[in-house]
């Protein structure tokens, strides 16, 4: 299949307005956020800041749109024939989706269009292929009554997501959350809020009611609270940073006892035995996995963890990736590294390195940013060694291109080092054992093991979510969906009708 011309002129793009609420742009006089274009810093537009009111007025739309449409009541193969409309709607506007998820967010243009945005639109094929599949609990009674699990929407699902992958973020939480028949108030990051709106315009244009989908824009403390808190928001479903996700987890229980789903941080581990399979490969998986995205990845493996007698030829083959890398616009389709967000995060992570390095830990390769790249912080994929379970870049998720190095001389020694006191969202394991691979993978307290690879497939069926502070619940899989219902139990004694 040829690939349509993708570079673009940042100035070109045009910007949806406002709020998305009850099918329309709903433009207000709150105040106004500016939005930067992380590629060169340079300001992109605004958006609105949510106050209560606007948040309300979108709660109010989803729940006299769950009254009105039928959305919840229909049957599920309703639902899941405008969910592939949507979904079919994505792929034919990949290229303007893909320009402005790079003009306004950390993805490369080519990435945003090879992957972020089929990546979306198979996220919600997937929920609509699935909204019928699952159910069928019958209870074994007493012969005279009938027993049963009916699953039911919870209502309107308050969503907030991150920045670093904005489009397909939205797609984890409203496909599976519009599947089960609820509405969705989505609160994209107040960093990247354009595609989402986007894709909310495209809802409409595939059949949804207005109002089962709306979007606001605003700060997390005010308008991200104000969701969570909203008495007809039923469950709130939450991707960012483990920081936010305590908080949101206090305003649910205080504002209603809701359940949440939460998506949280990482500090994963790649773990690589001495008998790798193919050691090129492994070190492919290891460049990649804390480069991509800038390290901008919750899964981002930023913690090697090598046997002693592999590590240095393992370093030699990260490096010679490494050494390939090179900054460049997001609307040029030859780029393929990102920047960082923003100044602030970039000196966030500039300063965990120096501590890193005043705790002892040893410079080996990288440090900085780039230079000459016209305002963006491109940071230089960055090595530390010498560093201990107390160096701060081995405790705490920098959110950049920083990856810390620790040999072993055993399976035993490998596996603990593997283990984070406070993070457990991913690990991977190099090795040929498939013994060593399976203890390992036993052992390693982590929501997603992957073997001789590193990084999601393209397969939705498998669900991701972390153990310990990485979060609660999962995205993605026949459990995102499960996790959008609530259940009620039906027993019917027969005889007495
Ligand atoms: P963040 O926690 O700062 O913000 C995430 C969202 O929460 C934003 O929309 C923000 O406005 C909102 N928010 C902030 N305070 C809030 C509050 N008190 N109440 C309600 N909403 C609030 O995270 P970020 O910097 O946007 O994203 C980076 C973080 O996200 C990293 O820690 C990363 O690991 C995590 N992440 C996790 C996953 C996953 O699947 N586990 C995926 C992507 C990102």
């Amino acid at each position: 299949m040829s690939i349509p011309p993708l570079d673009f002129d940042p100035s070109t793009v045009s910007l949806p307005q406002g709020h998305f609420i009850g099918g329309k742009h709903y433009l207000t006089d709150e105040p106004q956020i500016a939005v930067y274009r992380p590629s060169d810093g340079r300001l992109l537009g605004y958006v609105a800041d949510a106050g209560e009111n606007t948040i309300d007025h979108a709660v109010s739309s989803a729940v006299r749109a769950l009254k009105t449409s039928g959305w919840a009541t229909r049957s599920p193969r309703e639902r899941a024939k405008v969910l592939t409309r949507w979904a079919d709607l994505i792929d034919r506007n990949a290229v303007s989706l893909a320009q402005l998820e790079a003009v306004g967010s950390t993805r490369p243009v080519a990435e945003a269009y090879a992957s972020d945005v089929p990546f979306t639109a198979e996220a919600i094929r997937f929920f609509a292929e699935l909204a019928d599949k699952l159910g069928g609990d019958f209870a074994a009674t007493r012969h005279d009554s009938v027993g049963f699990v009916a699953s039911e929407p919870y209502g309107v699902i308050g969503a907030i997501t991150p920045w670093n992958f904005p489009l397909s973020m939205c797609s984890w939480k409203c496909g599976p959350a519009l599947a089960a028949g609820n509405a969705v108030v989505l609160k994209p990051s107040e960093m990247t809020p354009f595609s989402t709106m986007r894709l909310a315009e495209l809802a409409i244009e595939a059949g949804m009611p207005p109002g089962i989908f709306n979007v606001v824009n605003g700060r997390g403390a005010t308008a991200g609270a104000a969701i969570t808190r909203h008495p007809d928001i039923s469950k709130v479903s939450f991707t960012g940073s483990t920081r936010t996700g305590a908080a949101i987890m206090s305003d649910a229980a205080l504002h209603g006892t809701k359940p949440v789903t939460l998506e949280l941080g990482g500090k994963s581990p790649q773990l690589v035995f001495e008998q790798v399979p193919d050691l090129a490969h492994t070190a492919r998986c290891i460049a990649r996995g804390f480069t991509s995205n800038g390290g901008q990845v919750c899964v981002a493996g930023t913690r090697l963890i090598a046997h002693k007698r592999i590590v240095e030829p393992l370093l030699e083959a990260v490096q010679r990736h490494l050494a390939e890398i090179a900054p460049g616009p997001l609307w040029r389709s030859t780029t393929s590294y990102s920047p960082i967000i923003n100044r602030d995060q970039a000196e966030r992570i500039a300063f965990l390195v120096d501590e890193s390095r005043a705790s002892g830990a040893e410079l080996i390769f990288g440090g900085g940013c780039f230079e000459g790249t016209d305002g963006g912080y491109f940071h230089r994929p960055t090595l530390l060694a010498n560093v201990t379970e107390s160096t701060p870049a081995v405790r705490q998720e920098l959110f950049g291109p920083v990856l810390t190095v620790q040999a072993f001389e055993d399976e035993d020694e490998g596996i603990a080092l593997a283990a984070h006191p406070t993070y457990g969202l991913c690990a991977g394991v190099h090795t040929r054992d498939i013994g060593q691979a399976m203890r390992a993978m036993r052992r390693i307290a982590a929501g997603t093991v992957w073997i001789n690879r590193y990084g999601r497939s393209g397969d939705m069926i498998i669900p991701t979510g972390g153990f310990k502070q990485s979060g609660i619940g999962k995205d993605l899989g026949r459990q995102a969906l499960e996790a959008n219902m609530r259940y009620k139990s039906v027993l019917i004694d027969f005889d007495r009708m």
